[in-house]
């Protein structure tokens, strides 16, 4: 069994995967897609452990995006959705801690399971007796196939706590409006109104948890996903375009209302 063994490393630029994502440029309506690979950040500063783990977790199909120090893999975690974190612990300018606890109060991956690696077992209980918000650890010098194991377990967990907040085969009751993503319909008391994909996932999103506040960074993540070329402004444009389709008057909102400074929310039922 290949393992990686924890070496004082040096300071590598960070760089993506090679993982290409098509980006959708046009708010069309939604078709049916083949399921993404599982998309993993993984954050660790020794490139030889870097470049292990992602060898190892690419021939199990999943996704990599690779950051090497504490700053940019926050920054991909603030910008990206992702389905696991890996993060080392002892990372150049803001260690692991850190970046989890960061992690934990964005609300774009605020639930992703996050796997530890650290270098030592004192480290691994001070890790999780610290209550950073780390899912999972595991200390160097590990072994690839338990590495692979953590990462299928917690990416489980992950789908399961995931299902509990967002259910694509679950209509979403909220009111008078009905949303069924499984037939993508939406019915606002006795009519159907049409949306397109965009529309239809923001609301899907907003009235599955009324009363929580979205940044429009969370809403990026969440509707657009790996599209780069939109902007915060795309959120407001797309709350008013979906205001005019479901509520009785648009100009003021008793749905999707509007948080000034932080975002959007649904109204509480
Ligand atoms: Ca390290």
């Amino acid at each position: 069994m290949m393992s990686a063994s924890a070496t004082p490393g040096g300071l590598a630029g960070s760089r993506s995967g090679e993982e290409a994502y098509t980006v959708p440029t046009t708010d069309e309506p939604m078709v049916p897609t083949a399921s993404p690979r599982p998309r993993v950040l993984v954050i660790e500063d020794e490139p030889h452990i870097r470049e292990l783990v992602c060898l190892h977790l690419g021939l199990e199909q999943y996704a990599c995006v690779e950051a090497a120090d504490g700053t940019s893999g926050l920054h991909l975690a603030r910008s990206e959705p992702f389905d696991l974190v890996v993060l080392d612990l002892m990372l150049p300018g803001l260690d692991g801690v850190t970046v989890c606890r960061a992690i934990r109060r964005e609300s774009l991956n605020a639930d992703v399971p996050i796997l530890m690696l650290t270098a030592r077992q004192e480290e691994a209980d001070k890790v999780l007796g610290l209550e950073s918000g780390a899912d999972d650890y595991l200390t160097k010098p590990f072994g690839v196939r338990e590495l692979v194991a953590r990462v299928r377990a917690l990416l489980r967990r992950g789908t399961r706590a995931r299902a509990r907040g967002i259910d694509d085969t679950v209509v979403v009751t909220y009111g008078h409006i009905s949303v069924d993503p499984a037939r993508r319909k939406v019915r606002v008391g006795e009519r159907d109104v049409e949306l397109t994909a965009h529309e239809f996932q923001l609301l899907h999103v907003l009235l599955s948890s009324p009363g929580i506040v979205f940044t429009r960074e969370a809403l990026l993540g969440r509707v657009w996903k790996d599209t780069t070329f939109v902007t915060e402004r795309s959120v407001d444009t797309l709350v008013k375009r979906l205001r005019k389709k479901i509520e009785a008057n648009p100009a003021e909102p008793s749905i999707i209302l509007t948080v000034w400074g932080s975002g959007y929310k649904a109204a509480d039922v």
